[in-house]
C-alpha cells in the first residue's frame, strides 16, 4: 500500500498499523501512480497543544476517511506518545469507515496487548477505568479487554514478588524429530543433524557452568528455569542428565520457584527421560500435541498419532510432576472448529493444570507458506477460540499470560491458562519483561532488564556456529556481568 504523509514522518506507527490491519500489505513510499488502488494519505496538523490527524484510505475500490483530534501535553516524550496514538487511532477508524469489520484487539498492534493495562493500573487507574480505556481509546472488544485486564493484573502480582537481583534462566535445545509445517524456528530435524547433538551438549554444559559462576559473582537469584527449543526431549536420557546436572550444580536453586522442561513431541517422551527430569527436581513438563486429530497431525508433519499422545500423557501423569501443560493451536491446516473442539475437550478431560491455546501464525519460512497449504479462515479460527475461552473458564482455568505474534490468523492471540497454583512464572517474567533472562544455547537471547532499561545479547543462531564460536557466548556473559556491575 502506498503511504503518503503530510506534516509528519511517523513511519513506525503507520507501518505497524498497516501490516496488522491489512494483512499481506507492505508499505511503499514511491509516488502514487494512476491505477494505484491501495493507498493511505495521513495528514497531521499540529498547534502548540492540539493535534488534528486526517487519514484518507483507498483500498481496492473502497474508501474511508476519518479525522481525529487529540490534545497534546507534557514533555516531548509524552507528546510523541500522544501523537503516535492519535495517528494509530485515526488509521484504525478510517479503516472502520471503509466498512471493514472491527478486529478483536482494535488498534493494538504490539506483542503485548496487556502492556497498556499494567501501565494504567500502575498509574492508579481502577480495573473498570482500564477496561473502559481499552474499549474507548484502543477499540478493543469487551471480551479481549477482559482478558488483557486479567493477564495484566497477573503480571503486576508476579512483579511484586521479584527483587531487582532476581533473574530467570533459559536453556535452548534446537533439535526436533521432524519439522512442523508451521515452524520458522532455527530448530533442526535431528535426523539431519544427529552428529551435531553431542558436541552441542558439550558446548552447552560449558556455557552453563560459566554462567553459574557469573550469576554467583553478581549476587543474583534464579527464580525460574525454563528449558525449551526445539524439543528438549529430543536429547537422549544421558544427554538430558548432563545438561540438568550442569544446571543444578552450577546454580543456587534455593529461591527458584519452578523448573519447566518442554517435552513437546510425544514421540520423544520415554519413561527413562521422565525419570531424569524427576530426579533433577523438574516441576513442570509441557507436552504439546497442538491437535488430537490424526489427519491434522499428518498435515503438519508430525510422525505420531493422537494415540501416541495419550500414551505419552499417561506416562507423564504416572511420574507425578507438580504441573503439566498441554499446547494446542487454533487454525492448523486441515483442522475445523469441530476438530479443534474435540482436541480441547480431550485436554480438559485429561485434566492437566495448564493449557496454552495458540493461534496459528503464518510465519515466513514455514512449510505452510512455502507449500501453500490451506488453513482455516478467520471465521473458523474465531469459532475455535469462541469455544475455547468459555470452556476453559468453566473447567476452572483462568488466563495468566497473553501475547500476540505477527501474521496471526484472524489477528487473535496466544493465551496461557492455568488452574489455581499452576501459573508458569517464567512465561509471565519473559512476556512482561519483569526480570533479566540469562539464556544458554544456540539462538539464546539474553535479556537484561533494569526497570525500563533493557539490553539484549544474542548467541549464534545455529548449533554448528554456536558450538564453534564459544567466544560469542563468553562476550555475552561478560556483557551480562557488566550490566550488573560486576
Ligand atoms: S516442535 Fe516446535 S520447534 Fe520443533 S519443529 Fe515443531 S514447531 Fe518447530
Amino acid at each position: 500500500m502506498k503511504l503518503i504523509f503530510h506534516g509528519h514522518d511517523e513511519r513506525y506507527v503507520v507501518e505497524q498499523s498497516l501490516m496488522a490491519l491489512f494483512p499481506g500489505e507492505l508499505p511503499v513510499y514511491e509516488p502514487v501512480l494512476p491505477g494505484d488502488d491501495a493507498r493511505a494519505e495521513i495528514t497531521c496538523d499540529e498547534a502548540s497543544d492540539y493535534l488534528v490527524v486526517t487519514c484518507d484510505l483507498f483500498y481496492h475500490g473502497a474508501s474511508g476517511v476519518y479525522t481525529y483530534g487529540a490534545p497534546l501535553s507534557g514533555s516531548e516524550f509524552d507528546r510523541e506518545g500522544q501523537r503516535r496514538h492519535a495517528i494509530g487511532a485515526c488509521f484504525y477508524l478510517a479503516r472502520r469507515e471503509m466498512g471493514l469489520p472491527d478486529l478483536p484487539w482494535g488498534m493494538l498492534t504490539g506483542v503485548r496487548p496487556d502492556k497498556p493495562v499494567t501501565q494504567a493500573l500502575t498509574a492508579g487507574k481502577s480495573p473498570d477505568e482500564v477496561r473502559t480505556m481499552l474499549e474507548a481509546e484502543y477499540f478493543v472488544t469487551p471480551s479481549r479487554a477482559a482478558l488483557a485486564l486479567e493477564t495484566g493484573t497477573a503480571a503486576l502480582e508476579a512483579a511484586r514478588d521479584l527483587s531487582p537481583r532476581d533473574i530467570a534462566v533459559y536453556v535452548g535445545i534446537p533439535f526436533c524429530p521432524t519439522r512442523c509445517a508451521y515452524c520458522s524456528f532455527v530448530s533442526q530435524s535431528v535426523e539431519r543433524s544427529f552428529s551435531l547433538v553431542e558436541p552441542y551438549v558439550d558446548a552447552l554444559v560449558e556455557e552453563i557452568r560459566a554462567g553459574g559462576e557469573v550469576v554467583r559473582r553478581c549476587g543474583l537469584r534464579v527464580r525460574a528455569f525454563y528449558m525449551g527449543g526445539g524439543t528438549p526431549t529430543t536429547l537422549t536420557a544421558p544427554q538430558m542428565d548432563r545438561v540438568l546436572t550442569a544446571f543444578c550444580t552450577s546454580f543456587d536453586l534455593s529461591h527458584c520457584r519452578e523448573l519447566t522442561v518442554e517435552a513437546g513431541r510425544p514421540d520423544t517422551i520415554t519413561a527413562e527421560k521422565l525419570a531424569v527430569l524427576r530426579r533433577h527436581g523438574v516441576t513442570r513438563v509441557s507436552v504439546n500435541p497442538q491437535t488430537m486429530e490424526d489427519h491434522v497431525l499428518q498435515a503438519i508433519g508430525r510422525r505420531h498419532t493422537a494415540g501416541d499422545i495419550e500414551k505419552a500423557m499417561e506416562l507423564v501423569n504416572r511420574c507425578g510432576f507438580d504441573h503439566v501443560n498441554m499446547d494446542l493451536i487454533a487454525g492448523l491446516p486441515e483442522d475445523t472448529p469441530e476438530g479443534f473442539r474435540r482436541s480441547l475437550d480431550w485436554c480438559l478431560a485429561f485434566g492437566t493444570d495448564n493449557v496454552t491455546v495458540h493461534t496459528l501464525a503464518l510465519k515466513k519460512g514455514s512449510r505452510i507458506l512455502l507449500e501453500g497449504l490451506s488453513v482455516p479462515g478467520p471465521e473458523d479460527v474465531a469459532a475455535m477460540l469462541d469455544y475455547a475461552n468459555p470452556a476453559l473458564r468453566s473447567a476452572g482455568y483462568a488466563p495468566y499470560y497473553l501475547y500476540r505474534q505477527k501474521y496471526m490468523s484472524g489477528s487473535f492471540e496466544n493465551i496461557g491458562w492455568s488452574r489455581s497454583g499452576g501459573t508458569c512464572w517464567y512465561n509471565i517474567y519473559i512476556m512482561s519483561e519483569l526480570c533479566s533472562i540469562l539464556s544458554f544455547g544456540a539462538g539464546g537471547s539474553t535479556k537484561m532488564v533494569d526497570g525500563s532499561r533493557i539490553q539484549r545479547a544474542f548467541n549464534p543462531k545455529y548449533p554448528k556456529e554456536y558450538t564453534e564460536r564459544p567466544e560469542k557466548w563468553r562476550d555475552n556473559q561478560a556483557a551480562f556481568a557488566a550490566f550488573y556491575g560486576s
